[in-house]
């Protein structure tokens, strides 16, 4: 099999709304691994959109140097470009990323009505979401979803995604779920590389809340980090891995418990990212799996790396089974290779 220069025009066209952090790595990766051609991107000014496939190389390096979608080829500038890349696109790409900020909480639930209510799309939507409140505002579009034919796919990040992936599997070993216990570790060389990401883990501190987290200024969020030494400690945070274990049947939201430290200024990871899940056996004996991810995996490989899979896995649903609706990433298994592999292995 050719995975390694597989015949772009059999993978699914993508579009990466928001070329920020996440964005802008999505990019890089696709580099290596060739899971999706890249037909767009887009960010609050401008979107640039090629059938043949994005550039990948020359995108990455002049969105990590400029951070400027208007400075790409076929750029387009507009006021508000998901609303104009939509009308005009909507029917040239299989599968949507919303590497989007989700400030406030209702953020990408207000676009996804707007893609439903007033654009043509009917493919599949990836997210790294991570709010409970957000996704239960998502399952409430479940069966409008389910009219217009989308394959809407929530929680595809590291947490929730990858490790909420792994506590469905590894639920299996056990008839009953006692706890699982998700304790994760960032670190990221500048909270600038991030901003979303880290503004919504300001919104989990003692005294904060989303609403204020959205309105810090730059300044104000430099100062609070500064008084914190860059490191943001995090417990038992409202975190979508339980409305997802939820919902897939695993076990009760409750007995689900989320929490980590971020260290904003240092790329070494704090501690070690991992799950927990303990359970009681069939036989009556109480045990626990225990899923650690390497130290050196960066936030953005176990992000992107796993929104590409749920993609892969998303878009066989959709376009091989005819599933449409909201599902989350707890209910599916990610797939590491493209979607027509089998197609690829006749090349
Ligand atoms: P970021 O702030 O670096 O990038 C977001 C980009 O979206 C920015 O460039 C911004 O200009 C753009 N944007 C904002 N509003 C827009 C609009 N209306 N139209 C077009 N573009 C717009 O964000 P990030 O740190 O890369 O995080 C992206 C998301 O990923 C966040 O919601 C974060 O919580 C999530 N995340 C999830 C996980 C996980 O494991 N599940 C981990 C990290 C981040």
């Amino acid at each position: 099999m050719n995975l390694k220069n597989p015949d772009l025009n059999k993978l699914p066209r993508l579009a990466i709304f928001g070329a920020g952090g996440l964005g802008i790595e999505m990019v890089a990766l696709l580099q290596k691994r060739k899971a999706a051609k890249l037909v767009g991107i887009l960010d609050k000014n401008a979107y640039s959109f090629n059938s043949n496939g994005i550039d990948l190389d020359l995108t990455y390096k002049s969105l990590s140097k400029y951070k400027d979608v208007n400075l790409l080829e076929n750029a387009c500038s507009t006021e508000d470009s998901i609303k104009d890349f939509m009308q005009k696109h909507a029917k040239d790409i299989d599968a949507i990323f919303f590497a989007l900020p989700n400030l406030p909480n209702e953020f990408i639930p207000n676009i996804t009505k707007y893609i439903i209510n007033e654009t043509q799309y009917d493919g599949v939507i990836v997210d790294a979401l991570k709010r409970t409140t957000a996704v239960k505002m998502l399952n409430e579009l479940d069966s409008q979803l389910k009219n217009t034919n989308i394959l809407y796919l929530t929680g595809c990040g590291c947490t929730p995604g990858m490790l909420t992936s792994a506590v469905s599997l590894a639920a299996q070993s056990f008839v009953e779920i006692k706890s699982v216990k998700i304790t994760f570790g960032v670190g990221i060389a500048n909270w600038q590389a991030y901003r979303a990401t880290i503004r919504e883990d300001i919104a989990h501190l003692k005294d904060y809340n989303v609403e204020k987290a959205f309105k810090m200024t730059e300044e104000e969020i430099d100062t609070l980090l500064e008084q914190r030494k860059g490191l943001l400690e995090l417990e038992n945070i409202e975190h979508a891995d339980d409305i997802m274990l939820e919902l897939a049947g695993v076990c009760s939201a409750d007995k689900v418990s989320v929490g980590g430290i971020v260290d904003t200024r240092n790329p070494k990871k704090p501690i070690s990212t991992n799950v927990e899940i303990c359970g009681i056996t069939y036989q009556n004996k109480e045990s626990k799996h225990v899923f650690t991810l390497g130290d050196e995996t960066t936030m953005a490989a176990n992000v992107n790396g796993n929104v590409l899979g749920f993609m892969n896995a998303a878009i066989v649903l959709h376009n091989e089974y005819g599933v449409k609706g909201l599902m989350t990433a707890a209910e599916v298994m990610p797939r590491f290779a493209p979607v027509n592999i089998k197609c690829l292995t006749k090349v």
